[in-house]
């Protein structure tokens, strides 16, 4: 079983549509992928109706912008109830305030000399849920940057960079006990990716675990070897599962679906603790 819980589609800031997404799990050889989508669930309906005669299984999810005492963190969410109300509107208004802080880093980025447009960056956003990478995509377009990953510098859009300006993200407690009430599972995307910002002390991560957290997401593509060995034994005393998964967006990075995977007794474990929904095939 090859099972890779962390991908983006072109709903939020991946370039692959969902159904090339699951075209895309099934030439990788995967058994499983999750979609996970930065505040929404616009993807899963497409990326569902794409598993027929596939024999992939689809585990429906999001990845939700958290902060807290300065530091931005994701937290990814699977098999919850999309429609539970209390978490639906959490993401809703984490999205709506996506649109009014693209704009104001748009203008910052103009302020500092960059030819890009609000208009350029809803083109190549589309109907996804608009952030920093579709800026990059805007930035690199304009030949101010050469690639995605070169504008995420304190000069441009890094945490704290010149044109980085802050959007609401969602108290992580809040977001766990969000995820747990509509049902689903919750696990701190990629714990120790230091080189995205400051990253949550262990401290705050025993909070998360007490409120309901599942899972450490360790093998990950921003973390070194010493950082996974960390976080392993930092889940062995909390009593925190621990997964691993690519964080595809397309060619927006580098990193290949189904790069680094779950095992899948740890995949079964976290589906038993679902109540929201349930994995998906065609
Ligand atoms: P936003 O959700 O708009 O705050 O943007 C965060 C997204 O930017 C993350 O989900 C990543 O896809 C991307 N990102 C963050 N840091 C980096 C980095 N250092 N290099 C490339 N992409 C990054
Ligand atoms: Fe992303
Ligand atoms: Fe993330
Ligand atoms: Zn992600």
């Amino acid at each position: 079983m090859r099972i890779d819980l962390h991908a983006h589609s072109n709903a939020s800031d991946g370039t692959d549509t969902p159904a090339e997404l699951v075209a895309a799990a099934v030439a990788a050889g995967l058994d499983v992928v999750a979609l996970t989508d930065h505040d929404t669930v616009a993807g899963h309906a497409e990326a569902a109706a794409a598993l027929t005669d596939t024999g992939l299984t689809l585990v429906p999810g999001a990845e939700l912008s958290c902060h807290t005492d300065g530091i931005s963190l994701h937290l990814l969410a699977y098999l919850f109830d999309p429609a539970e109300p209390a978490f639906a509107a959490e993401r809703e208004l984490v999205r709506t305030d996506r649109f009014r802080r693209g704009r104001a880093v748009v203008e910052r980025c103009r302020e500092l000399g960059a030819p890009i447009t609000w208009e350029q960056v809803q083109r190549i956003a589309g109907d996804g849920s608009v952030g920093r990478p579709h800026i990059a995509s805007a930035l690199v377009e304009a030949g101010v940057v050469a690639t995605v990953s070169d504008a995420f510098t304190a000069e441009w859009l890094a945490n704290g960079g010149r044109a980085d300006v802050r959007k609401h993200e969602t108290d992580p407690v809040t977001a766990v006990r969000l995820v747990r009430a509509a049902g689903g599972v919750p696990v701190f995307a990629h714990p120790g990716a230091s080189k995205r910002g400051d990253t949550v002390s262990d401290q705050v991560i025993a909070e998360l675990a007490e409120a309901g957290l599942a899972a450490l997401e360790v093998d990950h593509t921003d973390h070194d070897e010493p950082t996974r060995a960390r976080l392993r034994g930092l889940a062995a005393e909390l009593g925190l599962l621990t997964t691993g998964s690519s964080d595809y967006h397309g060619h927006r990075k580098t990193v290949r679906l189904g790069e680094w995977t779950t095992d899948p007794a740890v995949y079964e474990a976290l589906v038993a603790q679902a109540t929201g929904a349930r994995p998906l095939t065609g």
